[in-house]
């Protein structure tokens, strides 16, 4: 093969191969190329002023994508200017995007194979080690991102993480139109959310905020109250039956402390049973419940109010809305459930916020999926250090698995 045809398979627009080795043993190939005759503009590094002349010129090697079996190293012949501006200084090269040793399309292909597998496995594949793979990836996210319009914020959700017992919480910030996370903040405070407001917003901005969907967290409720008096506040269907399958799993325990012997051997390890849904149990498992049932009536009342405390959501007037609350309030009556009513306390306090569902059409789910999604990348990471890299992440991820976003509205 000679240098024409090396350069032709390389592909590296406006330079040529001057020279290359084959290391058959090691499986190394090992190509150098300088600029084609007449590519002589240069581009300094530090502002992008255009310069004719070059003051010297030096040698780097970058890795590129293998060639077949055999590891592909390219060393390229490059220049540096004077610059008015800057002094000397090293010319601008599209395809050597950082300092680091790589080639841009290498960056793009370890980039994208993060996006679907765990960052040990791709240094595996690319022969790097894993914190060259995450520096690398992190590099890949902010091209990326700083490449893109960001769409505006008018119906945000405000969510938290466990992170654990070190870091606590997480305070996500999304767009729900996009289904896009957008800020992350540490803890789960006023003074967190009051951070995002007023270091990431402008005030035009958040006057083009109309809604917030959130948790029932008072703390979120008192920012967004400070610095967005106009938005609406839509409490999040998904924390709401969450809250209700904590109460039934109060209920459960409650239970499971009150009686001993068969009954508490049936209560035990049904938890999961409990928090789940009806619809989404096999027949095997609706057995089970319904031997649970049978034997305590208590826990079956519970579990059937957190069932239909989900239908709230079908109405789209206030006033059938509020109806249909009351109706599921008043079956509390004599049941002598404490953490059943506990809830519909907390849900009557929450009152105004319920009911803008139907004042504001938020789409439902988006939070749950955000949230399912960083959590997904947390376990699949584990221990990202860099919130910016998970960020990011996350953000990639929402731009490319945008269908599955779409699945879980129509759930
Ligand atoms: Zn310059």
């Amino acid at each position: 093969m000679r240098e024409t045809d090396w350069t032709k398979v390389l592909g590296w627009p406006g330079y040529r191969v001057y020279q290359h080795e084959i290391n058959e043993p090691t499986k190394r190939l090992k190509l150098w190329v300088r600029r084609k005759r007449g590519n002589r503009k240069l581009v300094c590094s530090g502002w992008g002023r255009k310069l004719a002349d070059a003051y010297d010129t030096y040698e780097r090697e970058v890795r590129d994508l293998p060639c077949f079996e055999f590891r592909t190293t390219v060393v390229v012949e490059l220049y540096r200017v004077r610059c008015p501006d800057c002094g000397v200084k090293t010319e601008k090269v599209p395809q050597l995007p950082s300092k680091a040793p790589f080639r841009k399309r290498f960056e793009e292909a370890v980039g994208l194979a993060c996006e679907s597998a765990a960052v040990r496995r791709v240094a595996r594949q690319f022969g790097l080690v894993p914190s060259t793979v995450r520096a690398l990836d992190l590099r890949y996210l902010k091209r990326w991102a700083g490449g893109r319009r960001k769409p505006a914020l008018r119906q945000m959700g405000v969510d938290e993480i466990y992170l654990g017992k070190r870091q606590k919480f997480l305070t996500v910030v999304s767009n729900l139109q996009t289904g896009e996370p957008l800020w992350f903040g540490a803890e789960r405070k006023k003074e967190t959310l009051d951070e995002f407001f007023q270091k990431e917003l402008s005030a035009f901005q958040r006057s083009a905020i109309q809604a917030a969907c959130l948790d029932m967290w008072e703390p979120f409720r008192q920012s967004l109250e400070e610095w967005l008096p106009e938005c609406r506040i839509v409490y999040d269907k998904f924390h709401i039956l969450q809250h209700a399958a904590k109460a039934v799993d109060e209920v459960r325990r409650a239970e499971f402390f009150r009686k001993g012997g068969a009954a508490r051997e049936l209560v035990k390890g049904k938890r999961w049973l409990l928090l789940s849904s009806w619809v989404h149990l096999d027949r095997r498992k609706r057995q089970q419940l319904n031997a649970l049932f049978a034997l305590n009536r208590r826990i079956l009342k519970a579990y059937l109010l957190k069932e239909s405390l989900g239908q709230l959501w079908n109405y789209t007037y206030e006033g059938a809305m509020l109806r249909y609350l009351q109706s599921w309030i008043d079956q509390l009556r004599w049941q002598r459930l404490k953490p059943m009513e506990k809830l519909a306390r907390m849900l009557l306090d929450h009152l105004e916020g319920i009911l803008n569902y139907c004042r504001m059409k938020v789409p439902l789910g988006v939070i749950e999926a955000v949230n399912g999604n960083i959590k997904a990348l947390l376990r699949r990471g584990r221990g990202y250090r860099d919130m910016t890299y998970l960020l990011l992440k996350a953000q990639r991820l929402a731009a490319t698995k945008t269908e599955f976003l779409v699945l879980q509205k129509a759930a």
